[in-house]
């Protein structure tokens, strides 16, 4: 029986190279059936914000699959990205991209004969990608990054099975905890939990900057590694250079009931039109979903037809640049690829070998809500209210206390700028903009409501413009907010 996916062309390059994928999977009798939708930058230009119709996003939630090309947002519209949309809304929340040198894709390490085969796990919903970002005053934006317990379970989990499947041995968390100490200190926190489920599997963790440095010296120390959204999409295409381009960087969206398969690679506008477009990603993409569902057999095959061909020297204008060859358009190089299909590279190719099982769509009844701190106590101990000022720290500690002078339970601990503290003590280095934060906390021993805390800010509002207001609270007795720098 065949398998029902939705199938995007995508904008730019999309259609060019959709259609040779296409064209390869059929010669192969692959067993699936396709409904193409409807999305992309002509739906934006048609009035759906959304980027997609209504039949678009019933195929997809119906099948649960969807294979698209590249797609283009327009700018200057304040419309969301469609595909940072559609892996949101779908709950996708691993983001695997696999990256291996290719024989016949010159590199700097296959050059060195140093060999890369890695994954990156990214975290595909949270993080900076929540895109709730303000204005507090003309001069001060802010971005919310959003970490959570659930969604960063979820990820690490994914990775260490996913490590488990490949037969790797090892997986790394990338981070930058000693800085972001809440938000990624609680994805390393989650990272060094679930590991303790992996016996069998070797965990460590890895600044991001370290990481970034021993990628590009010796990569061949890693086999997969596991990081928040922005880290990862930044960190995973350093690894597409390392293995010859955004040309054979594949990408899967992996979600509990609907998975998004498609190229790193964007629309190419560039090259658009000129049937150029090097089909390989979005190729190596739609084989990594045959597997997900099943078709493995068909998956290896088409594999190793495209091993072969890039082995043989066949290639695209985008590498190859010392191959004897010239280059071909995406329609020549797709059959090539057809060509050889039963073909096999000289290392003797990949085997048929199920990755995934095949339930990977199921219908949920309503939206799922993850709780993980039932037993956690937790205890409202002070404020942060951000303000906008253009006062020197002294005066606005003055304004800050006056606020408190129907309060007795509170006093004011603490005024910083841009994260550094200017009041009790600072230096007077440290230079201003027009956005403060004013610290209150409970005396010792006092018992106090949300309310008074908000009572504090809005008498504060009536000397300077509140922007907003953030809540200190201790869980467990651990404080979940952190000191200024110098405090
Ligand atoms: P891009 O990936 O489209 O292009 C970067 C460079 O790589 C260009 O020089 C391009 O010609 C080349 N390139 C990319 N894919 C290629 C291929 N298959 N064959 C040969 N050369 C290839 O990145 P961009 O120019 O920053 O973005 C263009 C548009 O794509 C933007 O609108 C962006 O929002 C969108 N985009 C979409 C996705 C997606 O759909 N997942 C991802 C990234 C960017």
């Amino acid at each position: 029986m065949k398998t029902k996916i939705a199938v995007a062309k995508g904008d730019g390059i999309g259609p060019e190279i959709m259609d040779a994928v296409l064209r390869i999977f059929d010669a192969n009798d692959v067993q699936l059936e396709y409904e193409f939708v409807e999305m992309g930058k002509s739906y934006f230009d048609a009035g759906h914000s959304t980027g997609m119709t209504a039949a678009a996003k019933e195929a997809i939630e119906k099948y649960g699959i969807l294979f698209k090309g590249p797609m283009e947002t327009p700018k200057g519209k304040g419309v969301k990205s469609i595909n940072v949309t559609a892996r949101k809304v779908w709950n996708t929340y691993a983001n695997q991209r696999d990256f291996r040198t290719l024989n016949g894709v010159d590199t700097v390490f296959s050059k060195a004969g140093i060999p890369i085969n890695l994954t990156i796990v990214r975290e595909n919903i949270e993080d900076t990608y929540g895109g709730i970002e303000h204005l507090l005053t003309y001069d001060v934006a802010v971005g919310r990054r959003i970490i959570t317990r659930p969604g960063s379970e979820q990820v690490i989990r994914y990775a260490f099975e996913m490590v488990r499947r490949k037969g790797y041995k090892k997986l790394a968390c990338g981070h930058k905890a000693n800085i972001m100490k809440l938000t990624d200190g609680l994805f390393l926190e989650v990272f060094q939990q679930v590991a303790k489920e992996y016996p069998d599997i070797e965990a460590s963790d890895i600044i991001v900057d370290d990481l970034c440095m021993k990628l590009v010296s010796k990569p061949q120390s890693f086999e997969a590694i596991v990081l928040t959204n922005l880290q990862g999409d930044i960190v995973s295409d350093l690894c597409a250079g390392l293995v010859g381009g955004l040309g054979f960087a594949p990408s899967a969206n992996i979600g509990d009931n609907i998975s998004i398969f498609e190229a790193v690679h964007g629309t190419a506008p560039d090259i658009a039109g000129r049937g150029i477009a090097n089909p390989t990603a979005l190729l190596l993409s739609g084989i990594g979903m045959l597997r997900f569902l099943g078709h493995s057999a068909n998956a290896a095959s088409i594999e190793n037809a495209l091993l072969y061909t890039l082995e043989q020297g066949a290639h695209t204008g985008d590498f190859g640049a010392n191959s004897a060859s010239p280059a071909l358009g995406t329609t020549a190089f797709a059959d090539a690829i057809i060509a050889n299909i039963g073909k096999k590279p000289a290392d003797g190719g990949v085997f048929a070998s199920d990755d995934f099982t095949t339930d990977h769509h199921r219908t949920p009844i309503k939206n799922k809500l993850t709780l993980t701190g039932a037993h956690v106590v937790e205890e409202m101990i002070g404020v942060d209210v951000f303000v906008e000022s253009n006062v020197q720290p002294d005066e606005l500690a003055a304004v800050a206390k006056k606020s408190l002078r129907f309060n007795d339970n509170f006093e004011l601990v603490m005024i910083s700028n841009r994260g550094t503290q200017v009041w009790p003590t600072g230096s007077i280095y440290t230079e201003l903009v027009n956005e403060y934060r004013i610290r209150f906390e409970k005396k010792p021993g006092t018992d106090i409501k949300q309310k008074e805390i908000l009572h504090i800010a809005a008498d504060l509002s009536e000397a300077v413009k509140v922007c907003s207001v953030e809540f200190l609270m201790n869980f467990d007795g651990k404080i979940g907010y952190t000191l200024a720098q110098g405090q």
